[in-house]
């Protein structure tokens, strides 16, 4: 399974929850929280208790261009 948008083969296509415009995405939700991030230590531990989530969907951290609202956007993954 591959992510579309992290291996560039697919625009990342969001929009805001607020107000609607296109959202930007900042790349994966783990790697943005970084692996020393204090909000996520159980992130391996999560992995672990659902790992059908973990393999088929990829979180991405999004920012709206126009608002600035930052959220998050689930990434449905590629069977190759
Ligand atoms: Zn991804
Ligand atoms: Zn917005």
């Amino acid at each position: 399974m591959i992510c579309p948008v992290c291996n560039a083969l697919s625009p990342l296509e969001v929009s805001c929850p607020q107000c609607g415009s296109a959202a930007e995405d900042e790349g994966r939700w783990s790697d943005w929280s970084g692996p020393y991030s204090p909000y996520e230590p159980t992130l391996f531990a999560m992995e672990n208790a659902f790992p059908s989530t973990a393999e088929t969907v990829c979180q991405h951290a999004v920012r709206c261009v126009d608002c600035q609202h930052p959220f998050t956007a689930d990434i449905s993954a590629w069977h190759v």
